[in-house]
Parts: structure tokens; sequence; C-alpha cells
């Protein structure tokens, strides 16, 4: 089986993800998305390609007096959309993303 190298444009069907060398982003998973976004797979993404992730987190310690510690809170959904693509990352990824890609 060719080991999977780059994640390319949404709907693609090059040779290259025909042979699953490259996977369209709309057909990426999870994992493999994390994979792109923290650089172990290539980007093969058109310029311009906007991914919205979106970080939801949960106060976990609401309790605080004015001049404390912010209110503890924990990362509960990581979600990434491109066009019609919607997929839910593991939470764990969040501190891997870097800010510019
Ligand atoms: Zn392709």
């Amino acid at each position: 089986m060719t080991p999977l190298r780059a994640i390319d444009p949404v709907g693609c069907g090059c040779t290259e993800c025909l042979t699953g060398e490259y996977r369209p982003l709309d057909r990426a998973t999870a994992d493999e998305i994390v994979a792109l976004l923290t650089g172990k797979l290539a980007n093969n993404l058109h310029s311009g390609t906007t991914l919205a992730l979106t970080v939801t987190t949960e106060v976990t310690s609401p309790y605080q007096r004015p001049g404390s510690a912010p209110a503890a809170t924990t990362v509960t959904a990581v979600t990434v959309r491109c066009e019609q693509l919607r997929r839910d990352l593991p939470a764990w990824c969040l501190p891997l993303l870097p800010t510019t890609i």
C-alpha cells in the first residue's frame, strides 16, 4: 500500500489521489488533517484555501475573585471547516497546531 504523503484540494482526482499517495481534503480523516496542520503531511491545497478552526472550551472552575487567576477551562472540541467539509479533531492536537502553516 502506498504511504500517504500529502493532502490535495477538495475533490481532487489526480493520479496520486487515485493511488493513495495523496488524499483530497474532503476525504481526509481527522488524524490526516492533524498531520497536515502539523506538517507531517505535505500541503498541496490551493493558495488562499481557508481552514476555519473552532475551539470550544468548557469552564471547569467558574468561581474566581477579582485579581485571581483566570477561570480554569478545558478544551472540549476542535473543529475544522473548509467549504462543505467539517471534521472534529481530537482536542489533544490543539497545542500542536501552528499559527502559520
Ligand atoms: Zn490529487
